[in-house]
C-alpha cells in the first residue's frame, strides 16, 4: 500500500480577522450543515481513487473547524474511516480557536479520533489580539488550553505571530514566555511573521508594523528562546519537543502524496497537483447534486497540473530545504536518477562557501544531506530562488 495524507478544509469563522486572506467566512448553521454533507459526499466519491493507499495523517484546517458542532467533526471523520484505509497510528490534527471550544465539542473530538490540536493564539497580549481583529482574549486562550488538557489531549500546537501591529520585542518575548510556562508545556509551536496580503483590511489601512530589523530580531529570539526551553527547530517556522514534529506538515515539505477535500483544498498525488473550486456554493451544489438542468455545471476541480521532472526537482529542493535537516542527496538521486551536483552544478558549493548552506553526513547511515545554515534561513528566499529550473 502507498501512503497518502488527507487535508479537510472548513471555510467558516466567527468573524474575519483583519489580516486574513484564507478561504473562510462567517456562516449560519444550515450553511454549515450543507457543507458538511457535501464534504462527506466528496470524501465518499473520491475514495475509489485511493483503494491502494493507507492514510498516514489527517489535518482538519480552516477557517476555524472548531466552529462546527462536535457531531459534524465526528461525521466527517467517520466518512474517512469508513471509505479509506486509515493507519492505526494515524496523526489526526485539527485547528481550533479560543472562543469556539466547549466541553461538549471536546468529547466529540476525542471520540472521533482526533489526537492533535492546533490552537490559534497568535499573541498573549490583548491589545495585539485586538489589533489583529481576533475574536478572543488571552484569558479565552488560557481557558481553552486548560479544557483541552483536561480532556486528555497531550499533543498540542500553539500558533504564534510576530511583527504584528503594536508589538514590541519585549511584548513578543512575553508571549513566548507565557506559552512555554503553561502546564503542560505545549508539544509544538508554529511561529510565523505577519504578511500583509492584498485584499485584506490590513492592506487597505496599512497599520504601522515593527520594522524589518525588529522582525529579524523577533525571529532570532524565537529560535534562541525556544531552544533554551527544550524545543528543537525542525523547519523554518516550526519548533517541537522531541517526538512531536507535525507529521502532516512534513508530508508537504517532503513531497508525499496528499489529497485535499473541501472548498479550495489543494492536492498533490503522484506528482499531479489539483485544487477544488474556491466558490463554496458551486462546491456544495456539485456534491449535493443540486445543479440545475438549465445551467451548465461549473467544474469543481480546477487547475490539474502534471509536474514536469524539472518542477519536481525544484520542489524537492525548496520544500526540503525548509526543514532544518535539509535534503538527502541519496533520495534526490533515487527519485531523479541524477545527482544534485549534476542538476545544479556549482550552486551548493557556492552557497556553502558563502555560509548559507552546509553539507552534513549522518553519522549512523553515512547519508549526505544539504541544509540551510542559520544565516541561510534568514535569506532563504535568495537561496531557494537559485534552485528554480523552469
Ligand atoms: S481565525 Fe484564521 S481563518 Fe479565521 S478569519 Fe482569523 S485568520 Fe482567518
Amino acid at each position: 500500500m502507498k501512503a497518502v495524507s488527507i487535508y479537510i478544509h472548513i471555510p467558516f469563522c466567527i468573524r474575519k480577522c483583519l489580516y486574513c486572506d484564507f478561504l473562510s467566512a462567517p456562516a449560519g448553521s444550515q450553511e454549515m450543515e450543507n457543507y458538511v454533507e457535501a464534504l462527506c459526499s466528496e470524501i465518499r466519491k473520491e475514495s475509489k481513487s485511493y483503494v491502494n493507499y493507507t492514510v498516514q495523517t489527517i489535518f482538519i484546517g480552516g477557517g476555524t473547524p472548531s466552529v462546527l458542532p462536535g457531531r459534524s467533526i465526528e461525521q466527517i471523520l467517520k466518512a474517512v474511516c469508513e471509505f479509506y484505509h486509515v493507519d492505526q497510528d494515524c496523526e489526526i490534527s485539527m485547528e481550533i480557536n479560543p472562543g469556539t471550544v466547549t466541553s461538549d465539542k471536546l468529547v466529540y473530538w476525542k471520540r472521533a479520533g482526533i489526537n492533535r490540536l492546533s490552537i490559534g493564539l497568535q499573541s498573549a497580549v490583548d491589545q495585539e489580539l485586538k489589533a489583529l481583529g481576533r475574536i478572543h482574549t488571552v484569558q479565552d486562550f488560557l481557558d481553552t488550553y486548560a479544557s483541552v488538557v483536561k480532556s486528555g489531549f497531550d499533543n498540542i500546537n500553539i500558533d504564534l505571530m510576530s511583527a504584528i501591529p503594536k508589538q514590541s520585542l519585549s511584548s513578543y518575548r512575553g508571549t513566548l514566555e507565557m506559552i512555554t510556562h503553561l502546564t503542560p508545556m505545549p508539544a509544538h509551536i508554529s511561529a510565523y511573521s505577519l504578511i500583509v496580503e492584498e485584499g485584506t483590511p490590513f492592506y487597505e489601512s496599512a497599520p504601522e508594523l515593527p520594522d524589518e530589523d525588529c522582525e529579524r530580531e523577533m525571529y532570532k529570539i524565537t529560535g534562541d528562546f525556544l531552544r533554551s526551553m527544550g524545543y528543537h527547530q525542525y523547519e523554518i517556522s516550526n519548533y517541537a519537543r522531541t517526538g512531536f514534529e507535525c507529521r502532516h506538515n512534513k508530508v508537504y515539505w517532503q513531497r508525499g502524496n496528499y489529497v485535499g477535500f473541501g472548498v479550495g483544498a489543494a492536492s498533490m498525488v503522484e506528482n499531479v497537483r489539483f485544487r477544488n473550486t474556491e466558490i463554496t456554493e458551486n462546491y456544495v451544489n456539485h456534491f449535493l447534486g443540486k445543479v440545475s438542468q438549465e445551467k451548465e455545471e461549473v467544474p469543481v476541480r480546477e487547475s490539474v497540473q502534471k509536474l514536469s521532472v524539472e518542477e519536481q526537482m525544484e520542489e524537492f529542493m525548496f520544500l526540503g530545504l525548509r526543514m532544518t535537516k535539509g535534503i538527502s542527496e541519496k533520495l534526490f538521486f533515487e527519485q531523479f536518477g541524477r545527482t544534485v551536483e549534476q542538476v545544479y552544478p556549482g550552486i551548493v558549493d557556492e552557497f556553502c562557501r558563502k555560509g548559507l548552506l552546509c553539507r552534513k553526513i549522518d553519522p549512523k547511515t553515512g547519508e549526505r544531506w544539504i541544509a540551510l545554515t542559520r544565516w541561510g534561513i534568514d535569506v532563504s528566499n535568495v537561496v531557494m530562488a537559485e534552485f528554480l529550473l523552469t
